[in-house]
């Protein structure tokens, strides 16, 4: 088995395949040539010095013991596919195995216009931006989506002079749509931090940012935190891929368009096929983690897709600006809000979505209100999306249950 990529996904997928008995060959290629680690620690505790060791220790997972053979700093840079086998191509030489595992991740977006400007993906990413942001300092956040929230609320902590420009009306507007999105710019003010919404980047220099409408923002740091695309570039023509490089995979992680089984792809490089959600994007932590064990009972076993338990909601968490966010489900721009709980207060709210016109809810959003946490995860526990009556989930006092 040739698993490629060594992160989240990676290391959970070496993890599921000892756990069920597989006693075959596993070789693990990486490209980052540390350990794997944990990446949502490096925007969040951007400024606290956390060392490689502890990044890794929070993976949980030794995968040097598990794998036969892992090699760090050997990506793969080919990929041959026949129906019953595959062949990697390395620097270092082809590596053919009957089954692959496509773990590759994300890399951050950086227009190549935007000179000079800095991304947040990976240790290294983290290490020089925290070498390089210093108390009093300017930095400039581009994009006010999950990343740019987090490390604009952990500058500003630190003493630094934090802008954040955004192009969209709101910030996570992509996410959670304008309306709720608008709810989290208090945050911002509170904290000291400059928000900018509506209003695109033309130009990064040395001296700064330049905006479309021929705004100069001085900087001494520009981060551009504008986004993630699935690191699948090294698979040429090999595998179909999506416009932004996604691999879509059926429900028990196989290859779309691959010509076998045996092609597999997990974490953020996958776009995966829901019965309940539709069509789900990687790009979150909880994906990486609980996707391999379905992967790996589908591949072994062949049941997973058919017994539907892969059927994973999606699930993001985040710490901004002061706040704790869950997020379940997957809201679309044309759903209705409801409300519950006044964010204008204390104590913590949710919002939930509705597909329009009825009682089934797409997506349910909880701010700095755990006991709703529990409730919104078991909500998507069924085969079919959940249904709630709105005036039930809009009245804070009731527990969030059908
Ligand atoms: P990755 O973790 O990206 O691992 C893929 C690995 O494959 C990388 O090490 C890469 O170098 C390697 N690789 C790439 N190309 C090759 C190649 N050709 N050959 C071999 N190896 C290769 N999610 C949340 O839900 N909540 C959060 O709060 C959160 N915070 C985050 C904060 C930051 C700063 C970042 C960057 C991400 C955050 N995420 C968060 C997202 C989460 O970390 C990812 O979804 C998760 O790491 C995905 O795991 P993965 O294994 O699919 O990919």
């Amino acid at each position: 088995m040739l698993v490629v990529g060594a992160g989240l996904a990676a290391t959970q997928t070496v993890a599921a395949l000892r756990e069920v008995g597989y006693s075959g060959h596993v070789t693990v290629l990486g490209a980052e040539g540390v350990a794997p680690y944990d990446r949502p620690p490096l925007s969040k505790h951007l400024l606290d010095h956390v060392s490689p060791a502890w990044l890794a220790d929070e993976v949980g997972t030794d995968i040097t013991s598990q794998a036969d053979a892992v090699h760090l700093a050997r990506p793969a840079r080919g990929l041959v596919v026949t129906p019953d086998a595959v062949t990697v191509h390395t620097d270092a030489g082809d590596l053919t195995s009957d089954a692959l595992v496509v773990a590759t991740g994300a890399h951050a977006v950086l227009p190549g216009a935007w000179v000079g400007a800095r991304t947040l993906h990976t240790w290294a990413d983290a290490q020089e931006l925290r070498t390089a942001l210093r108390p009093g300092d300017r930095l400039v956040v581009v994009g006010a989506g999950w990343i740019g929230a987090e490390v604009a609320g952990v500058a500003a902590r630190a003493g630094v002079d934090v802008t954040v420009v955004e192009a969209a009306a709101a910030p996570l507007a992509g996410a959670l749509g304008a309306r709720v999105g608008a709810l989290t710019v208090p945050w911002y003010g509170e904290h000291g931090v400059r928000l900018l919404t509506g209003r695109t980047v033309a130009q990064v220099d040395a001296r700064g940012v330049r905006l479309s409408d021929g705004t100069h923002l001085p900087a001494d740091v520009v981060l551009a935190a504008v986004g993630a695309r699935p690191a699948t570039a090294w698979l040429g023509d090999a595998l179909p891929r999506e416009a932004d490089g996604a691999l879509r995979v059926d429900e028990g992680f196989a290859v779309l368009g691959a010509p076998g089984r045996h092609v597999r792809a997990v974490g953020d490089v996958t776009l995966r096929r829901s019965r309940r959600h539709g069509w789900v994007p990687g790009g979150h932590w909880d994906g990486a983690l609980r996707d391999p064990a379905e992967l790996v009972a589908d591949l072994l076993e062949g049941d997973a897709a058919a017994a539907g338990r892969g059927d994973r909601a999606p699930y993001v968490f985040s710490t901004q600006l002061g706040h704790d966010l869950t997020l379940f489900g997957q809201p679309s721009a044309e759903d209705d809000v409801v409300l519950r709980g006044d964010p204008a207060a204390d104590g913590g709210w949710t919002a939930l979505w509705y597909r329009p016109g009825g009682d089934t809810i797409s997506g349910v959003l909880t701010v700095d209100r755990p006991r709703d946490v529990g409730a919104a995860r078991r909500l998507f526990t069924s085969a079919t999306l959940p249904e709630l009556a709105r005036p039930l989930a809009a009245d804070p006092d009731r527990p969030l249950r059908p």
